[in-house]
């Protein structure tokens, strides 16, 4: 453990495994049939796990697009030279076109007016506009209605400056594919799709599965799907852990930067909300806070690993360290920590293990928010 290479400037860093990533992929595509491609969801800067090097390693391993949801992280993909498709997941405000135009960046469409400028612009700079129609099937978040599609498509066909690349939904509730709801927008999406074909609109790829939908429903994976959570190792819902074997990709580590043994009675961090028992406590403080996305509302309730031992989190959280105690029992005795030895806070040591799906239970949130969280400040490192 105390062979990791720690960044320089703070004792505390996300660690992202390349293999595992790749090997996630590979997991997917074993789902897929050879012509179905695999979107890769990289947006929120690939959920905290880094976008430019993530996507640049699942591009080599066989990525086909990349998804995302701001013009800005489509954008920086461009710039740090990744070639391969990209698709913005909403419908951005007209003010981007020319920039979408310029850096080759397909944006969701589900507005005329929108259409029809982003056709106007390509036209002026001489290309053509690809972009994606958003189906609304159900979720009531984006899209055409799906009883209007064929209709919106009639509005915007004329126009030589756009081209529809593909034609997609997104389910509301994908974790339970067995279920009414689900049935009833894969229905809405099938019958809003065969009509544009009958109509003898050219849909392009057809797609709506999200890493849920990907792994419980075959049936649905049309032309492509689009995978985020997943590739990152972490599983969407406990149904969908027996179908492949994922590995997290994510691991934060921090190295204690001071030890101590406050008197018994002693206050620990803001507020007090800790004090130091009647048996001796050795604190140790880490210098991750709520702003590397330790949630403060994880404050005493918490646990690292040291020495592939479970430790406490004692006092409130701050916004850049936090407080461990190490504390002998008659039963249990720990080795007391040293200067720079380091903790895990998500990821194994040993035998012990604390994933993103322990912390999200605690948090009352899901493993997504968990890993978008740890992206926001930390260092990475790519191993
Ligand atoms: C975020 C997102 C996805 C990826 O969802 P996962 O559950 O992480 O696979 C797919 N499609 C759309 C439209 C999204 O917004």
């Amino acid at each position: 453990m105390s062979q990791v290479k720690v960044p320089e400037g703070r004792w505390s860093w996300v660690k992202i495994d390349r293999g595992a990533l790749r090997r996630n992929l590979r997991a997917y595509k074993s789902l897929l049939a050879p012509r179905q491609k695999l979107c890769c969801v990289v947006k929120a800067d690939a959920y905290g796990h880094g976008a430019i090097e993530c996507a640049r390693v699942l591009h080599s391993a066989g990525a086909d697009m990349f998804a995302v949801a701001t013009v800005r992280e489509g954008v920086e993909l461009r710039e740090a030279g990744i070639q391969a498709p990209i698709l913005i997941l909403s419908e951005p405000p007209i003010t981007a076109i020319p920039q979408l135009i310029e850096k080759n960046i397909m944006p969701t469409v589900y507005t005329i007016e929108f259409a029809l400028a982003y056709g106007e612009c390509a036209v002026r700079a001489g290309t053509v506009g690809k972009y994606h129609l958003a189906i609304e099937t159900g979720m009531n978040r984006i899209g055409v209605h799906y009883a209007d599609v064929l209709e919106f498509c009639r509005n915007i066909n004329f126009h030589r400056g756009i081209q529809c690349d593909g034609v997609f939904t997104h389910f509301a509730t994908a974790e339970d594919v067995a279920g009414w709801d689900y049935k009833l927008q894969c229905k809405r999406f099938e019958e809003a799709v065969r009509a544009l074909e009958d109509a003898g609109f050219d849909c392009g790829t057809v797609h709506c599965d999200n890493t849920p939908a990907t792994m419980l429903d075959p049936s649905t994976h049309y032309d492509m799907v689009r995978v985020g959570i997943g590739l990152y190792g972490l599983y969407p819902c406990d149904s969908s852990r027996s179908v492949i074997k994922l590995d997290p990709v994510m691991s934060v580590r921090a190295r204690v930067t001071r030890t101590a043994h406050p008197a018994m009675g002693e206050g620990v961090s803001y507020g007090y909300t800790y004090r130091v028992p009647r048996t001796a406590v050795q604190i140790c403080t880490l210098p991750i806070g709520y702003a590397d996305g330790l949630s403060r509302t994880l404050s005493n309730r918490m646990e690292v690993l040291y020495r592939g031992e479970r430790v406490r989190q004692v006092g409130n959280i701050c916004m850049d360290q936090c407080m461990v105690a190490i504390q002998q029992t008659p039963i249990h005795q720990i080795p007391e920590a040293e200067y720079g030895d380091v903790m895990t806070i998500i990821g194994r040591d040993g035998d012990a293990e604390i994933s993103a799906d322990e912390m999200a239970r605690l948090r009352g949130t899901i493993n997504y928010e968990v890993v978008c969280d740890f992206g926001m400040r930390l260092d990475k490192v790519y191993l």
